[in-house]
């Protein structure tokens, strides 16, 4: 029977525990929808597409938009089905067999994996016990490993924090390779390495519109860079990869830019009240410029906690077991209910209490 390549055999998938709950803060996804003027937009035009011819291959209409809402060419626009799309046709065209990738964890695991998916070797910078990142670690593994790739997520999941631009720029000075700065949350922070893209620097950031732009269902990323490189992008990605009805969807949704500040701004509003709070809780909470928070509930164990919630119908990302990241949990900011129901269960559970709702377990590790 044939096997799978000796190099995936190991390969783990990316699991997130799916159960049935009430209130569901494990994704960052943004807790509100889309408002109903884009949703009735959508319909429109999406009820005079031409449904027996491929979409526009280029995209051209969507990366126009996305360029004029950063002010940037739209030869330096490049959109795929998810920024985790984006991130793999970066790895294909740039890493690979025989070629390194260089990730500071913790952070987002896809990198690594589809990093390895691809075949190349992925070499691990270890963040501060405070998960700050180093110069002098930055150094020591860039300089070590010569990494054709390597990775910065500012904010970074699932710690929260936003990287200064002294450690964009440290970078940039040293990689040999590419530098990817992966910036699903931006939004959600004051800072963006957008600023330092321009056509002589090998460097990319990325983009999603699965959080802020409340958009998760339709699975829509993208990147700014230099345009030499998004070409070598568009010859590596499927053709015709980005389907009619998404590429209208991420194009209306660039009209509604000031119902999504207002989204975000109530979401860093929420993110303070509920920092606050946690660190009232007695947990050590660590800073976050997304749309999430870590936090440790020192004193009691991460995994019980979880279930406690879990057993309130709350379901939040535990990550307690995961290397460097032990008793931690991370919460996405909901709605203010959705806040004030998990802060008050979360206090219930430290307190030992006992009330418990109805869940069923599908089973399902996604
Ligand atoms: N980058 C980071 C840092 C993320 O947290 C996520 C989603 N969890 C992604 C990329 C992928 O987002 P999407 O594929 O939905 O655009």
């Amino acid at each position: 029977m044939i096997s799978v390549r000796d190099d995936l055999r190991a390969l783990k998938g990316y699991h997130s525990a799916q159960v049935d709950v009430r209130i569901r803060l494990n994704t960052n996804e943004s807790p509100e929808p889309p408002p109903a003027a884009f949703r009735d937009a959508v319909a429109a035009e999406v009820s005079k597409i031409d449904w027996h011819r491929y979409p526009d291959r280029a995209a051209l209409a969507l990366r126009e938009a996305i360029a004029e809402s950063h002010d940037v060419d739209v030869t330096q626009v490049f959109v795929a089905n998810g920024s985790n799309e984006v991130l793999q046709t970066v790895l294909l065209a740039y890493a690979g067999p025989g070629r390194t990738v260089a990730t500071f964890e913790p952070t987002y695991q896809m990198h690594a994996q589809i990093a390895r998916v691809t075949g190349a070797t992925v070499v691990e910078g270890e963040r501060a016990d405070d998960f700050t990142l180093d110069p002098v670690e930055v150094e020591r593994v860039i300089t070590e490993s010569q990494p054709h790739v390597v990775f910065l997520t500012s904010p970074n999941n699932p710690t929260g924090l936003v990287e200064p631009v002294e450690r964009v720029r440290q970078m940039l000075d040293i990689a040999p390779g590419l530098v990817v700065v992966d910036e699903a949350y931006a939004q959600f922070s004051d800072w963006s390495a957008l600023e330092l893209i321009d056509e002589d620097t090998p460097m990319v950031v990325t983009r999603t519109f699965s959080k802020t732009w409340s958009m998760a269902g339709a699975r829509l990323g993208y990147l700014i860079g230099p345009s030499w490189l998004v070409a070598e992008l568009d010859k590596v990605v499927l053709p015709y990869h980005l389907d009619a009805v998404k590429q209208i969807a991420g194009r209306l949704a660039l009209r509604f830019v000031s119902d999504m500040d207002d989204r975000v701004s109530q979401i860093v509003a929420e993110r303070t009240r509920i920092s606050s709070a946690l660190a009232d809780l007695g947990t050590t909470v660590f800073p976050s410029g997304a749309n999430f928070l870590l936090f440790r509930p020192d004193g009691h164990e991460g995994r019980a906690v979880w279930q406690g919630l879990v057993d309130r119908s709350i379901l939040i990302r535990d990550c307690s077991d995961w290397p460097r990241l032990a008793n931690c949990l991370r919460v996405t900011v909901g709605t203010p209910d959705e806040n004030t129901a998990f802060l008050d269960a979360l206090g219930e559970v430290l307190a030992g209490g006992f009330t418990t709702f109805e869940t069923s377990q599908n089973g399902a590790d996604r």
